[in-house]
């Protein structure tokens, strides 16, 4: 006890007294990222500083722009890879309100048909059905539910979307009929539909109360102008984030392509499948290649959204900003399965390049990705407090049921394969094989993925300049890693664990949190060496880590 209580300030004065430092607990972000003093940075090199708290976790709004015009409710894409994004990938993404980019490593076709799939997916209007006509047949039906899953399809009197309608046909129609029956013998006839302009609160009234499964819609003339689906209801209630196009109600599509002239074909095919943003895949994006892509697709495709990259430097980041690029996607050499920085040694530590950029960008209103070496919760608010809009994952979801793949054994783990887009095995366009299968595998019911046909007519993406040279140099490795279990409870685990932190940080939404930072008031911490061992879990003889747990 001090001799005399009054030596201590007034406790009430407690706040106006930080008034009297010159500078608020902590570093600025312009301090923190100051390279000349710190070097570059990682994400794991820094901490943010807690704020206060004074509203509900829950009360967290995560939205947040990834293009000039496309805004997100969760900040979360999956990477262009081809062992992360395909259809399932993407429908799962921006249902739980992110969006997957679907890998070009395919046919173009085969990557409509992706793109096609998610935008078909649902919800409210379908407003491109898969029609037929009176003469097609039941075998024509069974061939769409092979394809795509469903086999309530409108019938009009030219089998086109416009045409008069004249029927439905639904699987019950076609059960015990021969393949070779007309549609006109089974198609029921007596039609329950709505008129165009319905609302779809008035649409999906109808089709609760006819207790059909689809509901056409049709013009004054008769013609069917679009559908809706009894399963979409559904999906509707139960995807409140989902992100979906305002106007259609359908979901966003977002695809990669490369730089190359085959692939203005493949847009072309892409765009008419319903793509809403494109994404340029490239390592160094700052590239004369990828500049003339971006003002043709500009001139071309004046509505489609188009997000150029990679990029580290605000330099990089001009010259595409300058040729029309709609969003930034940042990260050369971060990314969990990459040797890039090894192999070229070129590149950034990521929370330097995500910031570099994005501090650039958003002058000019260009959001960036921040793309690589998200690894955790942490990561992700690390890169929103450095100006990011959204970040993108590959090795993190690479595990989950919906990356395309089948689980195998691997040193007694269930495990998924994994492979860098540069990689000599995904250049090469070879199946994933899991090391388990290289070595004569292992585990309980060890078996390898299933053999999937990858082979294609552009064989070589052109993300890495190498894939078509006589000596391929390798940028990205190939492994494996732990299931995860599904999309549908991991993706919900970072956005709640998202609110959780922006709760601490005391920031309420995406946007207050970067402007907190921009103006000094979140505060940053360096971690040193052993700050950061500290911040681990340490000394204890053993631990289980479990992530989360749903309800
Ligand atoms: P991750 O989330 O850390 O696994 O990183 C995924 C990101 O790594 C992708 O979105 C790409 O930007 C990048 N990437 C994909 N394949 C390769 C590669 O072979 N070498 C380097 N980077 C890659």
């Amino acid at each position: 006890m001090p001799a005399n209580a009054s030596a201590f300030l007034d406790p009430a004065q407690a706040i106006e007294h930080l008034k009297s430092y010159e500078r608020s607990d902590g570093l600025s972000v312009a301090d923190l990222m100051d390279s000349r003093v710190h070097g570059g940075l990682t994400y794991n090199d820094f901490l943010l500083l807690p704020g206060k708290i004074d509203f509900a976790a829950q009360e967290v709004v995560t939205e947040s722009r990834i293009t000039r015009n496309v805004t997100l409710k969760t900040p979360f894409m999956s990477s262009p890879m081809d062992t992360v994004t395909e259809s399932e990938m993407a429908i799962a993404m921006a249902l739980l309100g992110g969006i997957g980019v679907i890998h070009h490593n395919q046919p173009a076709a085969a990557q409509a048909a992706m793109v096609r799939a998610v935008k078909r997916h649902e919800n409210g209007f379908i407003t491109d059905p898969v029609v037929l006509s009176p003469t097609n047949t039941v075998e024509d039906v069974l061939d769409v539910k092979e394809r795509l899953g469903f086999a309530g399809i409108p019938i009009t009197d030219d089998g086109r979307l416009g045409g008069k309608l004249v029927g439905i046909v639904t699987n019950r129609d076609i059960q015990f009929r021969a393949p070779t029956t007309p549609l006109s013998e089974v198609m029921t006839t007596e039609l329950v539909t709505a008129p165009e302009g319905i609302t779809l609160q008035e649409a999906n009234d109808i089709l609760r109360d006819s207790k059909k499964g689809k509901l056409p819609i049709v013009n004054k003339d008769g013609r069917l102008v679009s559908l809706l689906a009894r399963s979409d209801l559904l999906k509707n209630k139960t995807y409140p984030l989902a992100s979906k196009r305002p106007e259609s109600k359908q979901l966003y599509a977002a695809a990669a392509i490369g730089t190359r002239p085959a692939d203005r074909e493949r847009l072309a095919l892409l765009v008419e499948a319903g793509l809403d943003i494109v994404v340029l895949d490239s390592s160094q994006g700052n590239s004369i290649y990828q500049i003339e892509m971006i003002r043709w697709i500009k001139q071309t495709y004046p509505k489609l959204e188009v997000i150029a990259g990679n990029v580290v430097t605000r330099e990089q980041a001009a010259s595409l900003i300058a040729a029309g690029a709609d969003g930034l996607r940042v990260g050369m050499g971060s990314g969990s399965i990459c040797i890039t920085q090894e192999v070229m040694a070129v590149g950034r530590p990521q929370a330097t390049a995500v910031y570099a950029v994005a501090e650039f960008a958003s002058k000019f209103g260009v959001p960036v990705i921040a793309d690589g070496g998200i690894g955790n919760v942490g990561h992700i608010v690390k890169a929103l407090a450095l100006g990011a809009g959204a970040v993108m994952m590959g090795g993190l979801l690479a595990g989950t049921t919906e990356a395309p793949g089948e689980y195998f054994w691997h040193e007694g783990k269930r495990v998924k394969a994994y492979r860098g887009m540069g990689s000599l095995e995904a250049m090469e366009q070879g199946k994933p094989v899991p090391p388990s299968a290289q070595r004569g595998g292992k585990g309980p019911g060890s078996s390898q993925p299933p053999a999937k046909n990858t082979t294609h007519e552009n064989a070589a993406t052109s993300r890495y300049f190498s894939e078509s040279s006589a000596v391929k140099v390798a940028q990205g490795v190939s492994g494996d890693v732990q299931d995860k279990g599904s999309v549908h409870a991991f993706i919900p685990y970072l956005y709640v664990g998202l609110q959780h932190s922006f709760q601490d940080i005391g920031v309420r939404n995406v946007k207050e949190l970067q402007e907190s930072v921009r103006a000094g008031k979140t505060r940053f911490e360096l971690r040193t060496a052993s700050a950061q061992i500290e911040g681990g879990v340490h000394g204890l003889n053993s631990y289980t880590k479990r992530l989360f747990a749903s309800a």
